[in-house]
């Protein structure tokens, strides 16, 4: 029987979820779905002095928010709990004796001051100083040291490290990606990285391999910047003879310029989110924008997300999240960085704004109002969205339309110095009589009575109305006077026309 698939989202929780988590969280998310797998979120948070307050949490909001429900997790529960690397030290404390023991990994004694010397002196002569093969016997270490020396050491309470012992003599290790096929790497290039810290907590490198195996998860797939880490994984799960689960990194997701990768103040210069909410970061106080409190809606930002590293084969671009999940595999997602394009996230906001029953916007459009639209019936709420929802990127731009809630009160200058006729008053007074007469007041039975209007007396579409909607709105554009009239009702546009003829003649 093949391994179940099992996957899990493995952020650190200091600082927001930038777009390019989230990706990585759903790719997980699709590709375990897609095969019955699991999808377990892990809290990688044994870096104490990057521990953001509040991150965590934001993380979790974050993927509820898009609809990324986690399988397994801290608050989900689990049979391979506990999902929070801070709760696992006892684990990680066996087994990196299990590397001590077989001689995989050696304690080193050596302080910050002395390895920064090291670096100085061999930086005077141009090179650079690593802790590896080549270094470790001028060092402090189990390794280096005889016995007496290191328990000497260890009775003084000499605080140390625990290293990975990089084989003595260089070979090569290969890594197999998914996306990338294989990679060859030789070991001389590899430092013997700390796998435990001086305060007994473990480094990223040793938790993350230990839990992956501990948690049996089949496939990790994360983004590219933690590819130079996987050669020292596979070592890793070598030395401690398991099997390594299949490696996925992903594509970087790059600046909408294509230069370079995408940071936060490329946000700040464009104007558009990086983060999936809003952040207020609780050292500084600022506040960066996100894309929920932005109006953009989950559906529309998981699809740029897709799209954004993975495409389908054809033009397909709409994906709900059922399709995507029909639809995603690791063979497609591309090898070179994914450039960001803000514009392409309004278009995907717009489409799913368009598209789909318009009545589930009843209640978003409500809300969007601050209490505007309170009391208003289910049919006044449903003629604003089919009159504005073609016209709008976002629904709360909805409520900034002035002219739904009150007449006009200025017109716009150019419009009347270019329509507002000496007659023009004449015609509108003549066809607020026209307008009384019609029932019901209905968009269709409007139009008809205005054009059967315009031919009696002989006049042009324009000449009418575009003064029409300038009184009913004051602007030049908008929806169908035909539909805004019915929205309005007839005593509200017979009052709008008069205050208009008015306030213009
Ligand atoms: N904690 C790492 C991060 O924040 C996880 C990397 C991995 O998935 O192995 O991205």
């Amino acid at each position: 029987m093949s391994q179940p698939i099992r996957v899990r989202f493995a952020p650190s929780p200091t600082g927001p979820l930038h777009m390019g988590g989230v990706r990585t969280a759903l790719y997980n998310y699709l590709f375990a779905k897609k095969q019955g797998g699991t999808f377990i979120l892990r809290v990688e948070d044994t870096d104490q002095t990057r521990f953001v307050p509040g991150a965590e949490d934001y993380i979790r909001e974050s993927l509820a928010w898009c609809g990324i429900a986690p399988d397994e997790g801290d608050a989900e529960g689990g049979e391979y709990g506990p999902y929070k690397q801070s709760e696992r030290s006892a684990l990680y404390q066996r087994e990196v004796e299990v590397l001590l023991k077989n001689g995989q990994a050696y304690k080193a004694f050596d302080t910050p001051e002395s390895m920064a010397a090291k670096r100085k002196e061999a930086e005077s002569v141009g090179n650079v100083w690593q802790y590896d093969a080549t270094t470790r016997m001028s060092m402090r270490n189990t390794l280096s040291l005889n016995a007496s020396e290191v328990a000497e050491l260890e009775q003084s309470g000499q605080p140390y490290t625990v290293r990975f012992k990089m084989p003595d003599s260089p070979s090569e290790v290969s890594v197999h990606d998914e996306i990338r096929g294989e990679i060859r790497v030789s070991t001389h290039v590899l430092d013997d990285k700390v796998l435990m810290k001086t305060d007994g907590l473990p480094t990223y490198h040793l938790a993350n391999v230990v839990d992956d195996h501990h948690m049996a998860i089949s496939h990790v797939i994360r983004g590219e910047e933690w590819l130079p880490s996987a050669p020292l994984h596979v070592l890793l799960y070598k030395a401690f003879q398991w099997e390594c689960p299949r490696f996925a990194h992903l594509p970087l997701i790059l600046k909408p310029t294509g230069n370079g990768k995408l940071s936060k103040r490329d946000g700040d210069k464009g104007g558009f989110p990086i983060f999936p909410l809003d952040w207020t970061d609780p050292a500084s106080g600022t506040t960066s924008s996100g894309y929920r409190e932005q109006g953009y809606l989950p559906e529309a930002f998981l699809n740029m997300l897709l799209l954004l590293g993975w495409s389908s084969g054809d033009d397909e671009e709409l994906f709900s999240l059922e399709q995507a999940i029909a639809a995603f595999d690791l063979g497609r997602v591309i090898k070179s960085g994914a450039r960001f394009n803000p514009d392409k996230a309004l278009w995907f906001n717009e489409q799913y704004l368009r598209s789909g029953d318009i009545n589930r916007w009843i209640e978003p459009l409500r809300q969007a109002a601050h209490g505007q639209m309170d009391g208003w019936s289910e049919k006044r709420c449903q003629q604003v969205l089919s009159m504005f929802l073609e016209r709008v990127q976002f629904l709360h731009e909805i409520q900034q339309i002035n002219y739904l809630f009150e007449g006009p009160k200025a017109f716009d200058e150019k419009l009347i110095r270019k329509k507002w006729k000496p007659e023009t008053a004449g015609y509108l007074t003549e066809l607020a009589m026209v307008l009384d007469r019609i029932s019901p007041f209905e968009s269709a039975q409007i139009e008809s009575e205005f054009k059967a209007f315009l031919e009696r007396n002989e006049l042009g579409f324009g000449a009418v109305l575009l003064p029409f909607r300038l009184v009913l709105t004051g602007t030049g554009g908008g929806p169908s006077m035909f539909d805004f009239s019915e929205f309005l009702g007839k005593e509200e546009t017979l009052k709008r026309l008069q205050a208009g003829v008015t306030a213009l003649s």
